[in-house]
């Protein structure tokens, strides 16, 4: 282990509510490979202390795939890309209850949908809001999350008046790095939207991906620009490099890189459930267990365009290492601040 870096400290930082410093967060970044085990343990502290041993599932559906006008580079549905996806309009209703259905079958606390394109139109909007409806009555405590793009205030709005309790608009990267992976929307339209989502009184779910060609200073910036915007969950991706999109060849993220990652931002936002998010099977590989050492919480059977691990290894991975799924039980206990 190193012997300059005291990782209880940054726990104790922590847990004060106190964010590393620059050169603290970069240290973590750069800190030995033997240095992981004494990394995840100080992690494991301050996650242990917001979340105990529970572990939330997600459950992702991507609602409206492909041929999308923007061109973020990591994603297979963006206009540059030549993945082959399947494209289709806005599911129709009946499927995505069906979808949720699904996800509460597996034990997912949370359901979540995604459209492909730039924002959604009124029309989405009023479609979102009665496939919600629909879902909350027949499953009044599962946690509702979308994701459609570059909303406003408004829109953020008529989605929580319909059940919405979560929206998803990652931050992805700095806003340094933005420009080399999307130019068809700004750092600034994306800290907007998540922003309005905030003073419409949802939920912000914002994160990033690690593994897109960025520095170290570039995930540093993003772990420092998501606790300025207090994210209410941080879903950490780790890029998957589709063929087809600009990304294709690209590294993989080391599993050891990963998992300091998710350290890093424990310690930079110690209360946001943080979620191992897409890539995690991929990149991680056999490690992805050490990611509940920092994260809270994952997604099962798989993401928008790619594969993933399925409920029922997620929950044996959980439950081996000393872990335990979270239900709805434990949900009560957190809203009444008893857990
Ligand atoms: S990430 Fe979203 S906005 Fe960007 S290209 Fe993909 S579907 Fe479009």
């Amino acid at each position: 282990m190193s012997e300059t870096i005291d990782y209880a400290a940054y726990a104790l930082r922590a847990l004060a509510g106190e964010a590393p410093t620059r050169a603290g967060a970069l240290a973590l970044l750069a800190a030995p490979d033997g240095d992981l085990r004494a990394m995840l343990l100080a992690a494991f502290t301050v996650r242990e202390h917001h979340f105990g041993r529970r572990v939330k599932l997600c459950m992702l559906r991507n609602a409206r795939s492909g041929h999308c006008s923007e061109d973020c580079h990591y994603c297979s549905q963006s206009a540059l890309s030549a993945a082959e996806v399947d494209t289709y309009r806005m599911l129709p209703e009946k499927t995505l209850v069906e979808g949720a259905r699904a996800a509460v079958a597996r034990g997912a606390r949370r359901y979540c949908m995604v459209t492909s394109g730039r924002g959604p139109s009124a029309r989405d909007i009023t479609r979102v809001r009665t496939v919600v409806r629909a879902i909350k009555r027949e499953f009044p405590a599962l946690e509702i999350c979308v994701s459609l793009g570059i909303l406003d205030e408004e829109q953020a709005r008529e989605l929580k008046a319909a059940g919405v309790g979560w929206v998803n608009h990652n931050l992805n990267t700095s806003e340094r790095f933005h420009a080399a992976i999307c130019t068809t929307h700004t750092y600034a339209d994306r800290v907007r939207t998540v922003l309005a989502v905030k003073r419409a009184g949802l939920a912000a779910c914002c994160g990033g991906i690690i593994g897109m060609g960025e520095s170290d200073d570039d995930i540093v910036d993003l772990a420092f620009a998501l606790r300025e915007l207090a994210v209410d969950a941080l879903p950490v991706n780790f890029l998957h490099p589709i063929d087809g999109t600009p990304l294709e060849g690209s590294a993989s993220v080391t599993p050891v890189k990963g998992l300091k990652a998710l350290c890093l931002f424990r310690f930079t936002n110690p209360a946001s459930e943080i979620r191992a998010a897409g890539g995690r099977e991929r990149n991680l590989g056999a490690w992805q267990a050490l990611a509940l050492y920092p994260a809270n919480s994952l997604f099962i059977e798989g993401y928008l365009t790619t594969d993933g691990l399925a409920a029922e290894p997620t929950r044996h991975m959980v439950e081996a290492l000393g872990f335990s799924v979270e239900d709805d039980e434990d949900a009560t206990l957190s809203a009444c601040g008893e857990a």
